[in-house]
């Protein structure tokens, strides 16, 4: 069959269907790996779905070795050639009482019943090596016309569970679709419903969303429930900057950042949320210039607030504060500060800054983002020429350590510490060569003179 060349599913995984299919289980591929077959992607996993109950697979695939992930929902994960294949008996979900969980979940054999219950037509088609493509609710025809459509009613589908009004923002964003008018309509009239979602589900989602290549878009087709996620946002909907690096409402310059912003997570969400302290500290001088004094160390409390909210992981919410925090800071092309600046972000974290940099500079009225982007590609490239020469950047590069600061008679304590961060400073902005004689000796140097 022809849509067999489509889908090159893994040897391994082949195995564990045609053991399932032998003991008269229908198997199929199903979910997202489908879609991304149809869409010419490499599947980044294969989901399957069958008709065996947990048992019947646990049985059936004893051969196997088994995790038994969700059981109770009928999820087992099969090992295989280094392969993890989750499997999920057909499901059909009960009524949804609280917006987020089927109050009951049944198993059945009906694999049409199982694709019923999934949310947009394009993540609803299965396939099998025996049986092919099985695309029951068209979604291949949404899949070329590049649009996300709800399996069934949308507003009772987002009723069911509001995440998948989140989840087709998500989609919309990452594959570059459109959201069929009566689920864009029924997103903005239910959108209040996301408040029975766990923060955490969301929270998930808008990392994806975020790192779509529509992100932008979909946020300026959708700023309520942008709003609905991140709070923060909307009192800079419709807020004028009166200032001529401007045009636009706050809203709109965080928008046209955010195209521009590369698609890296701490990135995105920090264009994303660079700006929402402005309306918070906008002042009118008395030539009607509007002012926003200090609003980059706000906007960055509220980041933390926001991320903390979504539940994203410490790493993340502090790389994402820094990187609001620091968003407006000056723009010096030396390379004694390019330096500092790298010993003190390190190496990642520069780059990021600089994006955001970049982005918010795009973001900016015509004149001053044509003036200011030459000397953020003459900041990169001093770094990048810093980093070619292997300058000592971090403590581990540093050609002596604590313990020949004992050696030297110090006393074991922070200010070992101190003397090395002072030793790292020095050596990163070329004051000092990184040889252990002229450390030591400039060591003795500042513990002397204290
Ligand atoms: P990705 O490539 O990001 O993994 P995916 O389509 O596989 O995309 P998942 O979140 O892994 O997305 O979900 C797997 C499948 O489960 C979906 O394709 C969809 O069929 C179904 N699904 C997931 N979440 C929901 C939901 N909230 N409501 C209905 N169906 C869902
Ligand atoms: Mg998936």
């Amino acid at each position: 069959m022809k849509q067999s060349l489509v889908f090159q599913i893994p040897e391994a995984v082949a195995e564990i269907f045609d053991c399932l299919e032998n003991a008269d289980f229908q198997t199929v591929a199903v979910g997202g790996c489908v879609r991304d077959a149809l869409l010419g992607n490499l599947p980044h996993d294969w989901d399957a779905a069958t008709a065996a109950t947990p048992e019947e697979m646990k049985k059936v695939l004893s051969p196997f070795r088994l995790i038994e992930t969700g059981l109770r929902h009928g999820t087992l994960t099969v090992l295989n050639q280094g392969m993890g294949l989750e499997i999920t008996t057909f499901r059909r979900e009960g009524s949804y009482g609280d917006s987020r969980h089927p109050d009951t979940v049944t198993f059945t054999r009906s694999l049409e019943e199982d694709l019923a219950r999934r949310d947009f037509t394009v993540n609803a088609m299965a396939y099998s090596p025996t049986e092919g493509l099985v695309d029951l609710f068209g979604g291949q025809e949404d899949l070329k016309a590049g649009r996300l459509r709800c399996v069934g009613d949308a507003k009772h589908r987002f009723q069911e569970d509001a995440l998948r009004m989140v989840r087709a923002m998500r989609f919309a964003s990452v594959l570059g679709f459109s959201i069929e008018k009566t689920a864009a309509d029924a997103m903005n009239d239910q959108r209040e419903r996301l408040s029975y979602v766990a923060w955490e589900r969301i929270g998930e989602e808008m990392k994806k969303l975020l790192c779509g290549k529509n992100a932008a878009s979909v946020l300026r087709n959708f700023p309520m429930m942008a709003g609905q996620i991140f709070p923060e946002l909307l009192p800079c909907m419709g807020f004028e900057q009166h200032n001529p690096h401007h045009f636009g409402t706050v809203w709109e310059h965080t928008l046209r950042a955010l195209e521009y912003a590369v698609p890296e997570l701490p990135v995105r969400l920090a264009v994303l949320l660079h700006d929402v302290g402005k309306p918070h500290c906008f002042s009118l001088d008395e030539s009607g210039i509007g002012h926003f004094y200090g609003h980059a160390h706000i906007s960055s409390q509220m980041a933390n607030e926001a991320c903390r909210r979504l539940r994203l992981d410490n790493a993340l919410r502090e790389r994402v504060v820094r990187l609001v925090d620091l968003h407006d800071g000056p723009m010096i092309d030396r390379e004694k500060l390019v330096r500092r600046r790298l010993r003190q972000l390190g190496e990642e974290a520069f780059f990021q800054l600089l994006e955001v940099q970049r982005a918010d500079t795009c973001g900016l009225a015509e004149p001053f983002c044509r003036e200011r982007l030459p000397q953020l590609a003459e900041i990169e490239k001093i770094a990048h020429m810093v980093l070619e020469q292997g300058a000592c950047l971090n403590m581990n590069q540093l050609a002596i350590s604590g313990r020949e600061l004992l050696a030297l008679g110090m006393e074991p304590g922070p200010e070992i510490g101190r003397v090395l961060r002072e030793l790292l400073a020095a050596v990163s902005e070329g004051e000092l060569a990184n040889e252990p004689a002229d450390l030591l000796n400039f060591a003795q140097q500042i513990c002397k003179i204290e």
